[in-house]
């Protein structure tokens, strides 16, 4: 390999976009393939669930740069297609080289301008890499240039930022929050995910982010699927190796020089920085994240799941709602829920206030009902993982039988055995009248809640009250 051919690296023809394809095959492809062939690819298969939304986005990005007129006919007449037609993409050849990422000309992402500036490991463009001087990691990278990522990771790292860029005072986030999750439609095939996922693009610029270095003045919507919140320049080791993340073997980038890019905006009346047309930012009033690191694990089952099912729940495709964990400017956790498909929006409130009774119903079982008791807690906070995912597998069952009452007595009865079990003192006759006063209690309570479920909403103008604030996810006190 010569040193040119090896610096050589066209985002269009060479494979970086890991995908799954319809026959089982889990391969690497470039742009073109991914578009043209993508009726053959299952879905796109990053090992990071984030870098799936960044791929899709980036994918949709390119898309209504080259076909902007995208009508209702078109989608329809894509589907069962093996991909998008050739004659759409008549704008990649035109652009050829804006989408090479190395070489001395014009590159993809690339601000040629940071060339030769003091220069940062090349881990901080995935996550998942400790930075410069942090040693509380499970990994310690050694940042003295001895590894390097492969070109396709690089390129992963790049696009991942247009959607999460660790914000601070000296780099800004990307067009939302760090913090931000998104929902995304996932269909049978990549091209149907594709258009599952279109937003409505009202005008387009035709200057796109991979054809200018500078921040547009009223951003489109292809600006804003594909954001530069940084401005960056790759630099190559000029050797060969594995991969430092993929293990792939090649030619290795070791390091790059970084600066803050495009700021994010704030829309029209509200202080808040995110795009507020955006197609699958979760938002309720403001973007919804994830809760941090130190929230138990009841609030982590239960809070994002039931505020993205909440905003997208009961769509006929399938929705995925992926998030990170960030704290400050480092991103310590990722995560990716399935939500139910099925619109039953009162089962999961009432399965939300059902848990959520759970803790006072449990003390009165107990000789002493006015204290805190804390193991009662701690044993609900342990078994709500298993029950909140109870409640989405039976509310994704299509055709789910049973009233409400059988629905919720379903996951909650075998949870109040559990934590009287293993909670309450004294006599086997004692524990025994625990357990069965428990049950008893939890009976009354679905009763109630099933019967106040059945009854006819009462209209605000009727009863003169105003309507109840929607709950902004579950809270993480007491909760389980
Ligand atoms: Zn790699």
């Amino acid at each position: 390999m010569t040193p040119s051919s090896a610096l050589a690296f066209s985002l269009l023809f060479d494979p970086w976009i890991p995908v799954l394809r319809r026959d089982g095959q889990a391969r690497r492809i470039g742009i073109r393939e991914a578009l043209l062939d993508s009726g053959s690819v299952r879905q796109i298969a990053a090992s990071n669930p984030m870098d799936n939304v960044a791929l899709v986005r980036f994918l949709l990005a390119v898309l209504i740069w080259c076909k902007p007129n995208l009508s209702e006919h078109d989608c329809q007449h894509l589907d069962g297609a093996v991909g998008v037609p050739e004659e759409w993409l008549a704008k990649l050849s035109e652009h050829e080289p804006a989408f090479n990422l190395l070489g001395d000309a014009a590159r993809f992402y690339q601000d040629a301008s940071l060339r030769g500036k003091e220069p940062r490991p090349i881990a901080d463009l995935l996550a998942e890499f400790p930075g410069a001087d942090s040693i509380n990691h499970m990994r310690h990278v050694v940042h003295d240039g001895s590894y390097g990522l492969c070109p396709a990771c690089c390129v992963l790292g790049m696009l991942r930022l247009s959607v999460w860029a660790p914000a601070n005072r000296f780099y800004p986030a990307s067009v939302n929050p760090g913090s931000a999750a998104y929902a995304i439609a996932e269909r049978d095939n990549l091209l149907l995910t594709l258009l599952a996922n279109l937003p409505q693009v009202t005008a387009t610029t035709g200057l796109a982010p991979w054809l200018t270095n500078t921040p547009p003045e009223s951003p489109d919507a292809v600006a804003n699927l594909a954001w530069r919140p940084r401005r960056m320049w790759l630099n190559a080791a000029h050797k060969e190796g594995p991969c430092a993340n993929c293990g792939r073997f090649g030619v290795l980038l070791a390091s790059l020089c970084n600066a803050d890019g495009w700021p994010t905006r704030t829309g029209e009346g509200r202080t808040k920085k995110f795009w507020d047309a955006d197609p699958h930012l979760l938002t309720d009033g403001e973007p919804v994240s994830l809760p941090g690191l130190a929230a138990s694990v009841a609030s982590h089952s239960s809070r994002f799941w039931r505020a993205a099912y909440r905003l997208r729940g009961g769509q006929a495709a399938k929705v995925v709602a992926i998030g990170p964990v960030v704290n400050k400017f480092v991103f310590q956790d990722a995560t990716s829920v399935s939500i139910p498909s099925a619109s039953g929006r009162t089962r999961a409130d009432l399965s939300g206030e059902c848990s959520d009774k759970l803790r006072s119903l449990l003390r009165r079982v107990t000789p002493n009902p006015g204290r805190q008791h804390p193991e009662i807690h701690a044993a609900l906070v342990l078994m709500t993982p298993h029950a909140e995912a109870r409640v989405r597998a039976l509310l994704d069952e299509p055709d789910s039988a049973g009233t409400d009452a059988e629905f919720l007595n379903d996951i909650y009865q075998p949870l109040v055995e559990q934590v009287v079990a293993c909670t309450a003192c004294g006599s086997p006759l004692r524990r025994r009248a625990a357990r069965n006063k428990a049950l008893a209690l939890l009976s009354q309570c679905v009763r109630g809640l099933a019967d106040k479920a059945a009854q006819p909403p009462v209209s605000a103008d009727a009863s003169g009250a105003t309507p109840a604030k929607p709950k902004r996810g579950r809270k993480t006190k007491g909760q389980a």
